[in-house]
């Protein structure tokens, strides 16, 4: 037969459990990222592909062999760069059932039991993280996966086009986009809200760029108001303003409470991007993450960033559960099904732009199982707390300064000395190869990030890194 046999797939598998144990039991003595010219991993490989069958057994010291000095070690504890994205052992061995299963939930009755997963654990979590109860399944809302927070901005895009037509019966799906629609973001907005405007056919000219508050990176509620209203009497329509609750850049937040009541003046979707910050809500304490949400269309939060979960797994939610089927739903005779058909279940596949979608709420459910909510916060807070230590210590230091208040556990400094020997400090510290940074820009000025959130970071790499940050150059 073309595949192994059970048996076969027990003893590999083992071989290949343990290759992944040990190469994360020994992440740690190796660099956070190898220093490798483009090109050397495909000089590698033959350029056909092999005739003959190999021995799966020596694979992984095949894999190791081909890649293992051209990585960037994201599981890495010293990784500060970016967002994390955990992938956490708890959640490795939800996605291998999740592989195992093979199940492509698309329609309720293609695997009820991804479907109804999915709806329980998305329905748990919104409670868990302070979301009004008409977030959930339960409550005429409801959570899908998405494979990131750069398809759910696309999904809710999607839905609020929808709802801005004229006629909603068919209109958008129908008359398709007119240039006349306009989304709502701020220069600190992901670019990925750029890039759904983009899919979704608004050119150029549909996005408008809010200025900030002077002084902030957060939406001016005012100028929002301006701009919609200018906006509006011009013969367009608002459709979609983004809110983001802890940007990339720097993790600052928009006024969501404040966009909710604008927005609704002329009735455009509020998506609310918390991709990195929104899995703080679960700490009562940060809460304030999802101030204002309760107003809002849809949130979208990343388990794959700073939840234990190996990518992917965006979890987002909508507050009417018919928004997404009405926009997106197109049912040709071969996805005609009587349980769809009774209304009485949930087909992701009308919660997405893709039609397949596979088991991934296995691999939450196996986090929640495994860690609980009580691990989930322990993980967070342990981030958070360094970030204020870092912050604390670089506030005393005299070479080094923030370059705007820590935001949970993210920290952008600075070097005292100017902008050229911050851009310098970067470079130094992502030399040493124990430790890697990455950088933004703030008012057009270099600045230094670090956001901790790797899996296995704690006080032992805060103290490592404040050495590295510290050392005489
Ligand atoms: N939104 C924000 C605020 C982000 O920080 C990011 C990534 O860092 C994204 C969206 C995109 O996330 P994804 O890779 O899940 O599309």
């Amino acid at each position: 037969m073309p595949d192994l046999t059970p048996d076969e797939f027990r003893t590999l598998g083992h071989l290949f459990v343990d290759a992944v144990a040990d190469a994360r039991a020994g992440i740690e003595h190796q660099p956070v990222r190898d220093d490798v010219a483009p090109g050397t991993v495909r000089a590698r490989f033959a350029r056909e592909a092999a005739e003959h069958p190999a021995p799966l057994a020596g694979f992984p010291e095949l894999v190791e062999a081909v890649t293992g000095d051209a990585d960037t070690r994201w599981q890495h504890p010293g990784f500060h760069a970016f967002f994390p994205a955990n992938a956490s052992l708890t959640s490795l061995l939800g996605d291998l059932l999740s592989g195992a299963a093979g199940a492509q939930g698309m329609l309720w009755s293609t695997s009820p039991a991804c479907t109804e997963v999915e709806q329980a654990i998305t329905d748990q979590l919104a409670r868990a993280l302070g979301l009004p109860e008409d977030f959930t399944h339960d409550g005429g809302g409801g959570g899908a996966i998405q494979d990131s927070a750069s398809s759910a901005a696309l999904v809710a895009l999607t839905a609020a086009l929808h709802r801005a037509a004229p006629d909603p019966e068919c209109g958008w799906r129908v008359r398709g986009v007119t240039g006349r629609e306009r989304v709502y973001v701020t220069s600190e907005t992901h670019s990925s809200l750029a890039k759904a405007a983009r899919v979704a056919g608004l050119g150029g000219t549909g996005l408008h760029t809010v200025p900030c508050s002077p002084g902030t990176r957060s939406m001016d509620p005012a100028a929002l108001r301006a701009a919609m209203r200018a906006d509006a009497e011009a013969g367009c329509v608002p459709v979609l303003v983004c809110a983001t609750v802890g940007t990339t850049s720097t993790g600052a937040s928009d006024p969501v409470a404040a966009i909710v009541a604008t927005a609704a003046e002329h009735a455009a979707w509020v998506h609310v991007d918390a991709a990195w910050a929104g899995v703080a809500a679960l700490c009562p304490e940060h809460r304030w993450v999802v101030d204002g949400v309760a107003g809002a269309d849809s949130f979208c939060t990343d388990a794959h960033k700073w939840l234990l979960t190996a990518f992917d797994a965006s979890l987002f939610w909508v507050r009417d559960a018919a928004a997404l089927p009405a926009a997106l739903s197109i049912t040709p005779p071969y996805l005609r099904d009587a349980a769809s058909a009774s209304g009485a279940v949930v087909d992701f596949r009308d919660w997405q732009i893709p039609l397949g979608r596979r088991f991934r709420a296995l691999k939450l459910w196996a986090v929640l199982h495994g860690q609980g909510l009580s691990g989930l916060r322990a993980h967070l807070r342990g981030h958070i707390a360094l970030a204020g230590e870092l912050a604390d210590r670089i506030r005393r230091h005299d070479d080094l300064e923030l370059a705007c208040e820590p935001v949970l556990s993210l920290v952008c400094l600075r070097a005292s000395a100017g902008d050229t020997a911050t851009t310098a400090l970067l470079e130094r510290v992502n030399a040493d190869g124990r430790v890697l940074l990455s950088g933004t820009e703030i008012d057009g000025r270099p600045v230094v990030r670090v956001a901790f959130g790797a899996v296995g970071t704690n006080r032992e790499h805060l103290e490592q890194l404040w050495d590295i940050l510290t050392a005489t150059p």
